[in-house]
């Protein structure tokens, strides 16, 4: 982040974005102004809102993503499960935001993401928990998945920004704006997109995001040409750059290597780090399902996504990570096969907030 920057925020941030939201690709145009009478603190008891649009507990109509302007955060804390190069030693500062914009079916934070855990804190409190990560020892701000609440989180980093001297990451689905990834450029030293599909098809099935290729196509290219190419300091550690996340899918192998050509064919090399992931776990609804009928094709998985409810083979992981080496796109990180563990899942349990 600029530390000497005025505070002028792009009007595609400010707060009258809440009043007519088009803060993500999804346009969805809503209020997202709510009543004042919701619950601090969302948990399970909440998680059945009114599938017509409206939040049962706020009255305000509601988005794709289902988030009011009432800024709710479910973890603030040390968090090792990133890159080397963001968690270092002592772990970046991972702010995880409640809600998302792309809520993809298989999200390992399903109950944050889908079901919206978390508690309602004030933007000063977020610019004080920026703060206490900082002194916490943190090697940045790791924001993770804040497209739904960016008037506020930046309004945060203005109130801190002359103290604030570790990188800010947006960490995100990738599925963004080009011009909300503009509008940043002052705000975000490190972007941390995932690119999950090339197909629209899956990108419909798994995250109601047909048009996801076409948003993350042109956003990623607009966060290289902001961030320029990635800046190692002497500690090892990152301080400005892009890392493009890929998770490979049981069964979308082809759709991986697909993007793998697309990387090498229209992003500028030595300007990008790759970190290639083979952690998936069946989680949220491709959890396997616990009322699983046997002889009824769901013994073995949800029913939702049957083929989703399964770690990935190592045939597959391995030629996706081939493909990349052949193309030459080995700057970065890759995963042992071994690194499908529910325990880069931290719990939910309002640390630090
Ligand atoms: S942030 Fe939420 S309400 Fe706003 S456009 Fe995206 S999905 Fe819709």
């Amino acid at each position: 982040m600029k530390p000497n920057q005025p505070m002028n925020i792009p009007s595609i941030l400010s707060e009258e974005q809440y009043s007519a939201c088009r803060l993500c690709p999804r346009q969805c145009g809503v209020s997202r102004t709510a009543r004042r009478e919701e619950p601090a603190v969302r948990g399970a008891l909440l998680k059945d809102d009114s599938p017509t649009g409206s939040d049962s507990a706020t009255g305000s109509r509601l988005g794709y993503c289902r988030c009011s302007d009432r800024l709710l955060v479910a973890r603030a804390a040390l968090h090792q499960w990133e890159e080397p190069c963001l968690s270092g030693v002592s772990g970046s500062g991972a702010v995880f935001f409640s809600g998302c914009t792309l809520g993809c079916c298989f999200c390992q934070n399903y109950a944050i993401s889908h079901e919206r855990f978390g508690m309602e804190i004030t933007v000063r409190r977020l610019a004080d928990i920026f703060l206490q990560l900082q002194e916490q020892g943190a090697c940045n701000i790791d924001l993770i998945t804040a497209t739904q609440y960016l008037p506020s989180v930046i309004k945060a980093l203005d109130l801190v920004r002359d103290r604030l001297t570790i990188p800010v990451v947006y960490n995100c689905g990738g599925y963004e704006r080009p011009e909300i990834v503009r509008a940043l450029a002052d705000y975000v030293d490190i972007w941390l997109p995932d690119l999950k599909y090339f197909d629209p098809s899956l990108a419909a099935r798994y995250s109601q995001a047909g048009d996801y290729f076409t948003f993350a196509s042109q956003a990623i290219p607009q966060m290289i040409a902001q961030a320029g190419p990635p800046v190692m300091g002497e500690d090892g550690l990152l301080r400005s750059g892009v890392i493009i996340r890929h998770l490979v899918l049981p069964g979308a192998r082809a759709d991986s290597i697909r993007l793998l050509h697309w990387m090498k064919d229209n992003l500028p090399e030595g300007k990008w780090l790759l970190s290639l992931m083979s952690q998936y776990t069946p989680a949220g609804e491709a959890a396997p399902s616990p009322h699983a009928v046997p002889g009824e094709g769901s013994a073995t998985g949800s029913r939702r996504f049957p083929e989703l409810a399964r770690r990935i083979t190592t045939f597959e992981y391995e030629s996706v990570l081939n493909t990349a080496i052949d193309l030459g796109l080995t700057e970065g990180y890759m995963q042992h096969k071994s690194s499908a563990k529910e325990e880069y899942t931290p719990p939910f349990n309002l640390e630090g907030v």
